[in-house]
């Protein structure tokens, strides 16, 4: 489970970015997660769960994980449809061909954190 590595990163990053502006504490997180991300919704809240739990970070005891998930879209370059793709090569429905560009859905990121 790469999550929980994932998270361990994603807690450094926020906590490098609290100190910075001074917050020393973190109550809410929030990601984005697309479908083809290769990060599982579920076991990113499981990994949290662990790490708010645990003394040496900044995260509070009861702080809330949201995770809003990204669908994912590709655009065929051969006949410009967009579909949304089952895997990491998008097969065109139409063209039945894999011409799918990528355009939304890979995506993994921090879109917020609160605190104080
Ligand atoms: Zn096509």
């Amino acid at each position: 489970m790469h999550e929980m590595a994932l998270m361990g990163e994603i807690v450094q990053l926020i906590e490098q970015d609290a100190r910075m502006k001074n917050i020393k504490y973190v109550k809410k997180v929030e990601l984005v997660v697309g479908t083809l991300s290769n990060a599982l919704p579920d076991a990113l809240q499981f990994a949290f769960d662990v790490y708010k739990i645990q003394e040496d970070n900044c995260l509070t005891t009861d702080a809330e994980l949201i995770i809003h998930v990204e669908k994912a879209k590709a655009i065929c370059t051969i006949c410009g449809q967009q579909y949304e793709p089952v895997a990491k090569i998008a097969q065109c429905p139409t063209c039945l061909l894999p011409t799918g560009r990528m355009v939304a859905g890979e995506t993994f990121r921090i879109l917020a954190y609160e605190g104080g």
